[in-house]
């Protein structure tokens, strides 16, 4: 089994950055407006102490990311990763802010991230682990200041942990501090698939715009966890062929289709996609120029750049990835007429439920899924309308597009709430 790590050689809060700064100079935003969208809010990294199930005590470094909090509490979820950097997790932040602009709710935008293997912890060192950093970074979230939710390596279980920890604290029962979490805890129906099923709705309406039916599509996935398997599963359902699918350990492929749901099951024994009866293996750069009609980054950052943009085949890339594609790979695959479902809008499903969960919390009103999925996929299908409009009236692609709308928003909200003092 072939073992591939893609490290972000490429600084992601750079990126960040730099998407804003065009967005910024399309809007002619103020200098003023630059200088304080462009900042993070608040930074706070912490240093805490787990004990070792060998009874040793290591120390861990984790941080939460405050971007912007014009429109709202800050949003976003938590990440365990070794590669987690304090860039990494500003950009992520920044990213949550323009994704909670795009689709209109009232969140700003927060991440954060602890620099861990998960994988190498056994499941009482990793709830010693979350309820330690829970405890650290206490004194910034809350359900009216920062609400985290999970992320990369981190589930319903992690956000059940953060909010009994945080319950203990305050001295009563408060799920409206995470989302995310199980359904008996107060989590909202549909959470668990939002991420994927918001980024299926975008495809839907990108694939009607270009004239594609999904019904006749080849799909491949980069990542098989929350947001890559389960968006596997709904395209499945939608007809489309799955040909290749990637987790960390790598790549399998088989260009008439496998069914995403033994996938799955391979994966939950196997700990890997790798070895599925009847596909073949390749690498996860091989899966990014695999000859497909849809290409759906699942995983990390920085994984579609100048190196491999030109060799790119799929028509649509959908990124249920944050920030898996660099600003130069954007200009390669807008020439050649690739159509880019750009992060803040195609994965916003996830935060857009969150915000639902948030609301069901607060008002101890729970819905029903078919209740959930019409709400999402209007807010869905309106925003992506309306970055479509953006990008066909201003000339630009589907991603600056998204951030024009965004940053207009946060920078109206900022401008009107004025300058404190
Ligand atoms: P996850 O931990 O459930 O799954 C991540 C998957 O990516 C795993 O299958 C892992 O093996 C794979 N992976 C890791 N490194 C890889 C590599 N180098 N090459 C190929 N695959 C690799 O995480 P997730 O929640 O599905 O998050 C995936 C992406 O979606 C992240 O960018 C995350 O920020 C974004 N996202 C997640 C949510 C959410 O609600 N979970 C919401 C919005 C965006």
């Amino acid at each position: 089994m072939a073992t591939q790590q893609i490290a972000p050689a490429i600084n992601a809060w750079d990126v960040a950055q730099r998407q804003f700064d065009l967005a910024a100079e399309h809007l002619k935003l103020s200098p003023g407006l630059r200088r304080v969208l462009r900042e993070p809010k608040r930074e706070l990294t912490v240093h805490f102490p787990v004990k070792m199930d060998d009874g040793s005590v290591r120390v861990f470094t984790g941080y939460r990311v405050q971007h912007n909090l014009g429109r709202g509490p800050a949003k976003g979820g938590i990440r365990y990763h070794q590669d987690v950097t304090l860039d990494e997790v500003k950009a992520l932040a920044m990213w949550m802010t323009w994704k909670c602009a795009v689709v209109g709710i009232p969140f700003g935008g927060g991440k954060g991230g602890v620099i861990v293997d998960p994988k190498k912890l056994s499941q009482r060192e990793l709830e010693g682990l979350t309820r330690r950093f829970a405890t650290e970074i206490s004194i910034i979230i809350g359900p009216e200041k920062d609400i985290p939710a999970p992320d990369v390596n981190t589930n319903s279980q992690t956000m059940a942990w953060i909010m009994d920890t945080y319950s203990m604290h305050v001295g009563y029962t408060c799920p409206a501090v995470v989302t995310g979490k199980p359904i008996p805890l107060g989590g909202s129906e549909g959470r668990n698939e939002a991420t994927a099923q918001g980024a299926v709705y975008t495809i839907q309406d990108a694939a009607r715009h270009l004239g594609m039916d999904l019904a006749k599509c080849r799909v491949a996935v980069q990542g098989y966890g929350n947001a890559g398997a389960i968006a596997a599963q709904l395209m499945f359902a939608e007809g489309s062929k799955i040909i290749a699918v990637s987790d960390s350990t790598g790549a399998i492929y088989k260009p008439d289709g496998f069914d995403p749901n033994s996938v799955l099951a391979w994966k939950q024994e196997h700990h890997t996609v790798v070895g599925f009866p009847g596909t073949k293996e390749m690498s996860n750069a091989e899966l990014l120029e695999v000859d497909c009609d849809i290409l759906i980054p699942a995983a990390l950052e920085n994984q579609i750049t100048a190196a491999n943009a030109g060799r790119v085949k799929a028509r649509i890339i959908a990124e249920a990835a944050n920030g898996p594609t660099t600003p130069e790979a954007d200009e390669i695959l807008y020439k050649n007429a690739k159509f880019v479902i750009p992060d803040i809008l195609c994965n916003a499903g996830g935060v857009t439920v969150s915000y639902f969960e948030w609301v069901q919390d607060l008002d101890r009103d729970f819905w029903s899924i078919e209740q959930v999925n019409a709400k999402l996929r209007s807010i869905m299908t309106k925003a992506f309308a309306s970055t479509l409009d953006m990008s066909l009236k201003e000339r630009v692609n589907m991603r600056t597009a998204a951030y024009m709308l965004a940053v207009q928003r946060v920078a109206d909200a900022t401008s009107v709430r004025g300058l404190y003092p």
